[in-house]
Parts: structure tokens; sequence; C-alpha cells
């Protein structure tokens, strides 16, 4: 049975946050002057924002974590995702594992086969936990699948923290500088064309004879 990998969604191959921050400047006021990317880079987070922690803002923001349509419609992948993970798909089966909440599965999977990714399993957590338990689940949900699934793309820190302590597989941190601890494998990637690189490294094609 071929072996496979695990992708993150948002911000690893979706490109989220630019809507989020998008939509709440235009709703809720821009914090500061410049481009969108600017913003972006300054604030990394939407939680970052002071302006966007008022409860009209968050109950947007809650609303819209939930809402089918722009799941499926409205967001744009994350630049070399497409290619890099049809190249991956080349020796791995892909599993999606993701931190939205189940109830989008559907539109997350509509979005998937849009934007020309591989189809594959999407496991995504349960609804009712709360937002700071869910990089835990998806650090044992990673756990309980190797070797089945012998590696995470990801961006997110939290997710890197929340691997049970001897984890065998490698996380490939996506846009990020440093690994946050050392005890398991984890590869920094500046980009998806770095994940690429270092896949390779990490999983060698066996020589043919
Ligand atoms: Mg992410």
């Amino acid at each position: 049975m071929r072996k496979a990998f695990a992708l993150d969604i948002d911000e690893t191959i979706c490109d989220t946050r630019r809507y989020w921050f998008a939509e709440l400047s235009q709703r809720f006021g821009s914090p500061r002057a410049g481009s969108l990317d600017d913003l972006i880079a300054h604030y990394e987070y939407t939680t970052n924002v002071a302006e966007w922690q008022t409860p009209e803002a968050r109950a947007w923001l809650s609303a819209a974590r939930a809402d089918d349509r722009i799941h499926r419609d409205l967001l744009a992948p994350i630049p070399g995702a497409v290619a890099a993970v049809a190249q991956l798909n080349e020796r791995f089966d892909i599993v999606y594992m993701t931190m939205r909440p189940d109830s989008i599965v559907g539109a997350t999977r509509d979005w998937i086969r849009s934007q020309g990714f591989p189809v594959g399993e999407v496991v995504a957590s349960p609804s009712y936990l709360f937002d700071g338990e869910r990089p835990a689940w998806k650090g044992r949900e990673l756990m309980g699948r190797y070797p089945q699934v012998v590696g995470l793309v990801d961006d997110h820190i939290d997710v890197a923290n929340n691997i049970p302590v001897g984890y065998q597989g490698k996380l490939f941190l996506l846009g990020q500088p440093s690994a946050p601890r050392s005890d398991i494998s984890i590869i920094p990637c500046a980009d998806w064309s770095e994940v690429t690189r270092q896949v390779a490294i990490a999983f060698p094609r066996e020589l043919t004879p």
C-alpha cells in the first residue's frame, strides 16, 4: 500500500488569511496604511489586530469560518502549492488534515477539486472542540496515522508544538524560519519549492536497477 502525506489546508495550500484580512479591513477598518500584503506581514494573524477584537468583528469572523460559500468559492490557493502537491502525489497518497470544523468538509472537498489538488481524504476537527483544543487534536490524529502517513506539511507553530512526544514522522513547517522544538523531526521550509526539495532529501527515491 502506498504511503501517504498529510497536508494542512489554511495557509498551507489555501490563502485563507488574505481573505480574512481583506474582509475584516473592509468591514471593520484597516488598522494601518499600506497594502494588504503589508498588513498581513505586520500582524500575521487577525487575532493580533486590536481593532478586530470587537464583539461584532469576532462574531462576523466566527460565522465566516463556518460558511460553506466562502470555503467553496472565494479562496485562492497558496502560490506554488498546486504544482508541488501534484509532484508529491506522484509518490504519496494525500490526506488533508485541517483544524477547520467538520461541518464544512463538503465545501472544502469541492474547493480542493476545483483548484486542481488531488482527491484525498479530508480529516477535519470535530465541531464541538474549542479553538484552543484543535492543535492537540491534530497532533493526536497525525500520531495515530503514522506509519501509514509519513509526514505533514503545515504552517502552524501551535501544531508543531502539539505533536505528541515520540512522533516518528516528519513535519515540514511551511513559512517558518526555525523549528520550535528538537525532540521530533521538524524541517522549516520557506515555501513550497523548498518543501519539494526537502521531501526528496528526507524520503529519497529507491534506486531503480
Ligand atoms: Mg494552517
